[in-house]
């Protein structure tokens, strides 16, 4: 067995699962980061339709005031008709006093109308303008989203890329090597090899002990960082 290959190889892997776990991250990066626009769309929606609510209420509000407007003047229309057909001056009297008050209630039913109708005018053109800049932030979010899944979906081909050539690499590593790599990676930020670069170790950047070194250079067995427990290799190369 030559271990100094199999360390070589085995930093060779470690930098194909640094790369695909980069590339993993991305890409959980950006699908949170649709998430988030996908959640800022649905809240401005929703913030949309309860304006446009509001705004429904309040032409129900108006068409009721239109309605009751059209009712008064039905009813002092009746009242003018009765007038026509009363004998007695008293009766007379107390219709007269009753289409005043109708007619009195009429003017409060039109100055309300009035008021609806402005406000109906001035909510419906704040309408208006919510919706079409809400169109447009929905376009553009649309797209941001597009874009995202498309550098998504290329990362997701690198990544598979990646694992591959990883797979093919990992049946040249001696079996023993990779599995004390592959326990000593989790938890170390993936990385379960280290380089020696001049006495320390690369990951950790702890100063060894020359012992340690000395037995890296000779590379006849596996030699662990005495702080990070890393595999250590000192390649030529390096
Ligand atoms: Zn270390």
């Amino acid at each position: 067995m030559d271990l100094k290959q199999d360390l070589a190889l085995l930093f060779e892997l470690q930098g194909y699962d640094i790369k695909v776990s980069d590339i993993n991250k991305q890409i959980s990066f950006a699908s949170s980061l649709i998430e988030q626009k996908n959640i800022t769309l649905e809240d401005k929606k929703t913030k949309l339709n309860e304006e446009k609510k509001k705004y429904m209420d309040l032409v129900l509000l108006k068409k009721e005031k239109e309605f009751l407007l059209a009712d008064s003047e039905k009813t002092i229309a009746k009242y003018f008709m009765d007038l026509n057909t009363i004998k007695s001056n008293d009766a007379y009297k107390a219709l007269l006093l009753k289409i005043e008050k109708v007619k009195i209630d009429k003017n409060i039913i039109e100055d309300e109308l009035l008021t609806f109708m402005e406000k109906v005018d001035e909510v419906s053109a704040k309408i208006k303008s919510a919706e079409s800049e809400f169109k447009k932030f929905e376009e553009n979010i649309r797209k941001e989203i597009i874009d995202i899944k498309n550098s998504t979906n290329k990362f997701k081909g690198e990544s598979i890329a990646l694992e591959n050539k990883r797979e093919e690499l990992k049946l040249r590593v001696n079996k023993f090597v990779l599995s004390h790599y592959e326990r000593l990676k989790g938890g170390r930020g993936g990385r379960g090899i280290a380089i020696v670069n001049g006495e320390s170790c690369d990951c950790c950047g702890m100063t060894l002990r020359i012992q340690l070194v000395i037995q890296v250079l000779k590379c006849q067995e596996l030699v662990f960082c005495d702080n990070c427990s890393r595999i250590l290799f000192k390649s030529n190369a390096l």
